[in-house]
């Protein structure tokens, strides 16, 4: 044992080692880049900072609903929505604290209008750190979603038994189908009497 190790302290096995994987790589190509020269390909599905989905038109979907503020585990998001009498909504301040986001996505999944998005930008890092909080809206209307439109409704005429009048009603939290099977109910009932 004693033999070995003097051998082994003698015999330069660690320089041969380190310089053959020296030699591997000096013959396959670079895995790094010269960045800033050179960016990285960023795959389609990478996720860094959240930001606002814009329309064409410039507008957005955000309804102001809350749901991406009360689902973020980091608690990084503080919606501050101004509701006037009309029962129209402003975003006052829509807060990001983009330093401590986890880029988890979670808030995107959440979002029932499409309305967030991670974005693609990477170059995230600064030295202030009032920076990484800041507001993706401001004192903007909130997305109005448009109404159903009222859909038709068969109702017998009062006083004829054959008489039917076709009148539009706002559509009602009963479904499509529900209301077309109603529709033709009342008809069969005018029909009978
Ligand atoms: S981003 Fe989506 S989930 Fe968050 S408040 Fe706006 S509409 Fe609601
Ligand atoms: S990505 Fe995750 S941590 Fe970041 S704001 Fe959304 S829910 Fe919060």
């Amino acid at each position: 044992m004693r033999m070995f190790n003097e051998k082994k302290r003698w015999f330069p096995v660690g320089l041969f080692l380190s310089m053959r994987i020296a030699f591997k790589n000096l013959f396959r190509p670079a895995i790094t880049i010269r960045y800033p020269h050179v960016r990285a390909h960023i795959p389609e599905r990478a996720r860094w900072a959240l930001e606002i989905k814009y329309a064409k038109d410039g507008t957005h979907r955000c309804t102001a609903c809350k749901i991406c503020e009360k689902e973020c585990p980091n608690y990084l998001i503080d919606i501050d929505v101004e509701t006037s009498p009309d029962r129209s909504k402003t975003i006052k301040h829509w807060l990001y604290r983009r330093g401590g986001c986890m880029m988890c996505g979670l808030c995107v999944e959440v979002c029932p209008f499409d309305a967030i998005k991670m974005g693609h930008s990477y170059e995230l890092a600064h030295s202030n750190p009032d920076l990484l909080e800041y507001d993706l809206l401001t004192d903007t209307p909130a997305y109005k979603r448009p109404r159903p439109a009222p859909r038709a409704v068969v109702k017998p005429e009062a006083g004829s038994s054959t008489k039917t009048a076709v009148t539009t009603e706002p559509a009602s939290p009963v479904s499509s189908e529900a209301g077309v099977a109603i529709g033709q109910v009342q008809q069969k009932e005018a029909g009978n009497a």
